[in-house]
């Protein structure tokens, strides 16, 4: 790379979560830094676009801007607009919680990262276990990070690192994404007018999980490196095929 890289850091915790000024850090040894995050905690806004209101981008301070919107507006912002050019890299974290299995389909962490992807970047969501500090896996997400750079063509990396991972190649490993359950739950309660209002969503639960994948990888203390494609086709055409022909 004949420039220093640019890279846009983002979050879907907001601008003041500890995660964003960790990830901050990493990237300044890296390369150019632009950080563009939500002004409040977006967690769970998935791939959602703001397409039917006006953004708002406040500076904070040089190159630091709160959006009063998702994730990937943060993205699309930063990358068309706040940043010179589109990144080298988006770094999206550091999200106190793992983002493994299904959980891809709802994080703001892992949207945040695939529209860096969309928008011509390499990218990467990094998430922890909640009882991690940030600070204390700069230097592991710098490494990743340093090669994510390197690589010749543009990836999009899902990390989730666990508590006390260290540093060498076998506390690494390459996964695919799992199967991660929640118990589901649906909480009815009643406001001071009567009516119900209900609060959707439950803890996780503890599973069983197959060696390879993200979810195995963690319970094992090991870090969980997911490479992601954006294109959910599901493999078997034949098979729908199958079921759909012929019509009568
Ligand atoms: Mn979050």
């Amino acid at each position: 790379m004949t420039q220093r890289p640019l890279i846009l850091v983002t979050n879907d915790d907001g601008v003041l979560a500890p995660g964003l000024a960790a990830l901050a850090d990493v990237a300044a040894r890296l390369g150019d830094t632009v950080v563009v995050a939500p002004e409040s905690e977006r967690s769970g806004s998935s791939h959602a676009i703001t397409l039917h209101a006006h953004l708002r981008a406040t500076p904070l301070r040089e190159r630091w801007y709160a959006v009063a919107g998702s994730p990937v507006d943060c993205v699309y912002l930063g990358s068309l607009h706040l940043c010179p050019r589109v990144p080298d890299l988006v770094l999206s974290g550091i999200n106190p919680g793992y983002n493994l299995g299904t959980d891809v389909f709802y994080s703001g962490t892992v949207g945040a990262a695939a529209e860096g992807y969309l928008r011509g970047a390499k990218a990467m969501a990094v998430s922890t276990d909640r009882t991690v500090d940030p600070a204390s896996i700069e230097a592991i997400i710098h490494r990743l990070a340093q090669r994510l750079l390197a690589a010749d063509e543009h990836l999009l990396w899902n990390v989730n690192i666990p508590p006390g991972a260290g540093e060498s190649d076998r506390d690494i490993e390459v996964t695919r994404l799992g199967h991660r359950a929640y118990k589901e739950t649906v909480e009815e309660r009643r406001d001071l007018m009567g009516r119900p209002y209900y609060w959707i969503g439950g803890p996780p639960e503890i599973g069983e999980h197959e060696p390879g994948e993200d979810t195995h990888a963690v319970q094992h203390g090991k870090i969980a490196l997911t490479p992601l494609e954006l294109d959910i086709t599901a493999r078997d055409l034949e098979k729908t095929r199958a079921i759909l022909f012929p019509l009568d």
